[in-house]
């Protein structure tokens, strides 16, 4: 019995100290000294007490041996016992949404113009919000305050090239037809993403609801029709880099904001591309042309859920990507499995985005809407006023969400447990509020980008 019990308390004493001390160094190696100082200390007071016990009497160590094996027993009973069903409907949308109504959109009308004139004589109920964050610097104005010229013109840079590259997302189809199983070709062109940098892949059937109704941005004449008689999408996410989104709301945000939609925009165009010479006709979704409504399409296509913070938290990088689609009639095999509801489950709790936003635009109650059809509403002008005020796109929600942590076993370790049950999702909050805190602890300035003087 001695032996058994000095096994157990080496055991997980053991188990204690190299599980805390593993994640302390792989915190340091991510840049985050409060976890890994954090996780040094509770691996220590977890395990010195069971090594120090090993020197009581026989009696007193069965007895903690025992304590410690029941309390194990009903921890993995609570994080195993889930009353809920894992999966939700996904949201029907009764209506197509008009991209002219999008801010992106009503940024670009320019007083004088007739976009401008026939937009506000359909919704003179906008002017007034759009005219105050017209009165403001603007994105990437060299008289916001958070304005760093270098930065922004690399930032520019980049943002140039998405437009540089607007007409490539559509062209010619070859008129020779290649054959193959819808596998095979799914396969192969997950694959394909894959190989050319994407993080997640996923395919959906094109449903109505996912296109805008009218243009907005982009190529085609503003206000037209959106007719699209694509049948599949092909949905994939970029990830963006967790020390350059750990500087919200500085500039290196909207520099990476803007790398990101480069690298989806090369990805969806080359796909596309793909698609044609196959025989199918196909078209790339890329930053400010687009004729679908991304996050729901990535949605549909198995890529995550949409959260608390009103864009798609995918399951291993939470909002930390970029996606891009391509919609297509090349023969696919749909995704399985759309959605995922452990992760409305963790933000109905964990509220951190809401708590950290600045411009208040992220709300803090419950989902709105339908059953069927919840879900959380971002006041998009508050935010996107916020963004004209300070000149970068904030991105403060995206690097406090627990699901930004990087790709890595031990965070992937707690996704996991996120998605088991209520338990374990209250104890990944009280974990994520302990090693991290609940407001962002800005990550290092990277060495090679100039820091704001003023
Ligand atoms: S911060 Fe929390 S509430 Fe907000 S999106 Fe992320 S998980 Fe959901
Ligand atoms: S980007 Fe900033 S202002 Fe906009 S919702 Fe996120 S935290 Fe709020």
């Amino acid at each position: 019995m001695e032996q058994f019990a000095d096994g157990i308390l080496i055991g997980f004493g053991s188990f204690w100290l190299l599980g805390f001390f593993a994640f302390g160094f792989l915190s340091l190696r991510e840049h985050v000294p409060r976890a890994a100082w954090i996780s040094f200390g509770v691996g220590t007071l977890l395990a010195l007490p069971l090594f120090l016990a090993l020197l009581l009497p026989a009696l007193t160590k069965a007895a903690i041996a025992f304590l410690i094996l029941g309390l194990m027993l009903v921890f993995v009973i609570l994080v195993l016992y889930s009353p809920e069903s894992s999966q939700e409907n996904p949201p029907q949308r009764q209506e197509r949404y008009d991209e002219r109504d999008v801010v992106f959109s009503r940024a670009r009308l320019t007083p004088g113009e007739p976009k401008y004139d026939r937009y506000y004589a359909m919704r003179p109920e906008n002017l007034a919000t759009d005219e105050k964050f017209r009165a403001q610097p603007g994105l990437l104005s060299p008289d916001a305050p958070k304005a760093e010229p270098l930065t922004f013109a690399a930032s520019e840079s980049s943002f140039d090239l998405t437009e540089y590259v607007r007409e490539a997302v559509d062209g010619p189809v070859s008129t020779q037809v290649t054959r193959a199983s819808p596998d095979t070709i799914t396969h192969m062109i997950k694959g394909f993403a894959f190989h050319l940098g994407a993080h997640s892949v996923g395919v959906a059937e094109l449903d109505p609801t996912h296109l805008y109704s009218h243009v907005g941005r982009g190529t085609g004449a503003y206000g037209d029709p959106i007719l699209l008689d694509h049948q599949y999408a092909i949905a994939f996410s970029v990830e963006m880099d967790y020390d350059m989104m750990g500087r919200a709301p500085e500039a290196p945000v909207v520099l990476e904001s803007a790398r990101k939609y480069v690298d989806a925009a090369v990805i969806a165009i080359q796909i596309a591309n793909l698609c044609r010479r196959l025989g199918y006709p196909a078209r790339a979704h890329i930053d400010g042309n687009y004729r679908v409504i991304v996050p729901l399409v990535a949605r549909d296509a198995g890529l995550g859920e949409i959260g608390r913070i009103g864009i798609l938290i995918t399951p291993r990088l939470g909002p930390r990507v970029r996606l891009g689609v391509v919609t297509t009639n090349l023969p696919l095999m749909p995704s399985k499995g759309k959605g995922d509801s452990s992760i409305i489950s963790f933000c109905e709790i964990c509220k951190k985005c809401a708590e950290n936003c600045p411009s208040k635009a992220i709300p803090f109650g419950n989902r709105e809407g339908e059953p069927g059809g919840q879900r959380w509403k971002l006041d998009e002008i508050r935010c996107f006023t916020y963004w004209n005020v300070i000149g970068t796109d904030c991105g403060l929600c995206m690097a406090v969400c627990p699901f930004s942590h990087p790709d890595n076993w031990a965070h992937n370790l707690v996704r996991k447990f996120i998605r088991r049950s209520p338990f374990s999702r209250r104890m990944a909050l009280w974990l994520e509020d302990l090693f991290y805190a609940r407001k962002l602890i800005p990550r290092t300035h990277p060495i090679w980008l100039p820091r704001r003087d003023k």
